[in-house]
């Protein structure tokens, strides 16, 4: 008898409807653990995506609640509102695929930051939504408070999905240049008081007694979260950027993970659950990179001022011939190239690629130092240099490389600036102090090839530029690589 009620329950269509969530978190897993290699990456992408549209498409089709009316009588009803949710559903595809059509590598980090905000925001307001629902059903049944596990859910939702809304929104804007950072010291304690605040907020609102339609204390608390979201990555700047976005992102998960436990729904669940433990260990990893510590990260009273070492204008810089530079190079038996931000702007990768088959076929060792944060989003220099198939095991990471240092002929940096700054090492009063670098220094000889003297994201002159073993190739990456390659073939 048990033996057939089971297989009648799992052949309802709940069952069916938890079988797919299943399959779903399966995929995203098996998704994630694709997306750890460059070759697998773009099959793990639309891995993890499958498992997202088999949730969504099983939810609609299967998706039942069962409403009790006050005579006692039940009713099974399936999702309504199907039109809007399609309607939703092609506006939003549309969006996010036009978006990652258009975008370029650069602007990637942007993009991140909205597509992460838009996830705190759909948690934030899957809160609101539910707030007052509860609120009314636990006033009806005449609870003297709200301390119930799907009051925790909804709340930290709304706290976290709205910090990181507003706080993606300020790292999009600022990512773009559209503002600046806004820093002083007394940031730290409100910054801290709002913490505190919403904590005890939280607490609060959890102990009171339920009144129906009484919804102002979920607005307050949740413009609260707002503004803190907003004063939390404010003061944020310059090299220390990529952690915020990345706990930001964890943030997001955390948030949808709280839906997931709301509606007993495991696809939600196992979803919010990965992202935001990713995005933890990705923050702690950045952390590690960058040498800062998570609390620091928490209260957001790091980052980069556009102070540091000065120019002391006596200084000289030498500049290197491209005949020169072939010669180097081709004469050379160990090659490093630095990779940084100003390569993804110049799309020289390519170029990059073709250099040092150059090189390689010339019988010079040709290898990548990789710096955690070079670029503007984490894994920016892998996936550029993917993009021109350039072997992963020519990409080293910056420890491994820094120990080959020493016995490297030349470095050349290409559009690198802040993640070869020796003012990381050096200089105490740096913003960047503290933070690893590659080495370049240890190499014999360092060519660093950008446009100008101008300083990087953090801001702040760079006396690597300055030093003795350094020649400037001055130019576009694109076009001084170019002529560089061709000066090489010439030879
Ligand atoms: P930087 O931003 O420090 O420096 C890039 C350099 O590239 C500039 O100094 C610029 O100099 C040069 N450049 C720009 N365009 C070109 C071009 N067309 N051709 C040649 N050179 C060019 O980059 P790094 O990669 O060294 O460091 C990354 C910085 O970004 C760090 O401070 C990091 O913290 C921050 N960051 C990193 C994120 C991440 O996740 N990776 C996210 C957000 C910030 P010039 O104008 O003279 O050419």
């Amino acid at each position: 008898m048990e033996t057939i009620h089971k297989i009648i329950e799992f052949s309802n269509e709940i069952s069916i409807l938890e079988i797919s969530y299943i399959v779903a978190s399966v995929l995203f897993i098996l998704g994630l653990k694709k997306l750890s290699h460059p070759l697998t990456a773009r099959s793990g992408n639309l891995w993890a995506a499958a498992g997202m549209a088999a949730a969504i498409l099983f939810t609609i089709l299967f998706h039942k609640t069962t409403i009790t009316h006050a005579d006692g009588t039940t009713v099974v009803k399936g999702i309504s509102n199907i039109p809007w949710i399609l309607a939703a559903l092609a506006i939003g595809s549309f969006i996010g695929w036009y978006a990652s059509v258009k975008v370029k590598m650069t602007a990637m980090p942007q993009m991140v930051s909205i597509f992460n905000g838009m996830g705190g925001a759909c948690a934030a307001l899957i809160s609101m939504m539910e707030f007052p629902g509860l609120q009314n059903e636990l006033a009806a049944a005449g609870d003297t408070h709200m301390l119930t596990g799907e009051s925790i859910a909804i709340l930290l939702g709304l706290m976290i999905g709205s910090v990181s809304f507003a706080g993606s929104m300020v790292a999009f804007l600022k990512l773009d240049g559209r503002i600046g950072d806004f820093k002083h010291p007394v940031l730290r304690i409100v910054n801290l008081t709002f913490l505190i605040l919403l904590l005890v907020a939280l607490v609060v609102i959890m102990v009171m007694q339920p009144v129906a339609g009484n919804n102002w204390p979920i607005y307050l608390f949740a413009a609260a979260a707002l503004i803190y979201g907003v004063t939390f990555v404010m003061p944020i700047g310059g090299a220390d950027m990529p952690v915020v976005i990345s706990l930001l992102n964890s943030f997001t998960g955390v948030a949808a993970a709280m839906g997931g436990f709301l509606y007993g729904n495991t696809a939600m669940l196992t979803g919010g659950i990965l992202v935001g433990s990713s995005g933890t260990i990705l923050t702690i990893l950045m952390c590690n990179a960058m040498n800062r510590s998570l609390l620091n990260v928490i209260i957001g009273a790091f980052g980069g001022t556009a102070t540091g070492l000065e120019d002391s204008g006596d200084k000289t810089v030498k500049e290197i011939s491209l005949s020169d530079a072939a010669v180097l190079l081709s004469y050379s038996q160990k090659v490093y190239i630095v990779p940084g931000y100003g390569l993804a702007v110049a799309q020289a990768q390519h170029l990059c690629h073709e250099l040092d088959n150059l090189l390689t076929s010339k019988g010079v060792e040709v290898k990548y130092a990789i710096h955690p944060v070079a670029g503007r989003m984490p894994g920016h220099m892998n996936v550029l240099l993917a993009e021109a198939d350039v072997p992963y095991e020519k990409l080293v990471e910056m420890e491994d490389a820094n120990n080959e240092m020493g016995n490297t002929d030349v470095v050349i940096v290409i559009g690198a600036n802040d993640v070869v700054n020796p003012a990381a090492e050096d200089d105490p009063s740096s913003p960047i102090y503290g933070m690893p670098i590659i080495k370049a220094l240890d190499a014999r000889n360092i060519i660093v090839m950008k446009r100008s003297m101008a300083a990087g994201y953090a801001a702040i002159p760079n006396n690597l530029f300055y030093h003795q073993k350094n020649r400037m190739l001055f130019g576009d990456a694109k076009a001084t690589l170019q002529k560089l390659v061709a000066e090489i073939k010439s030879l």
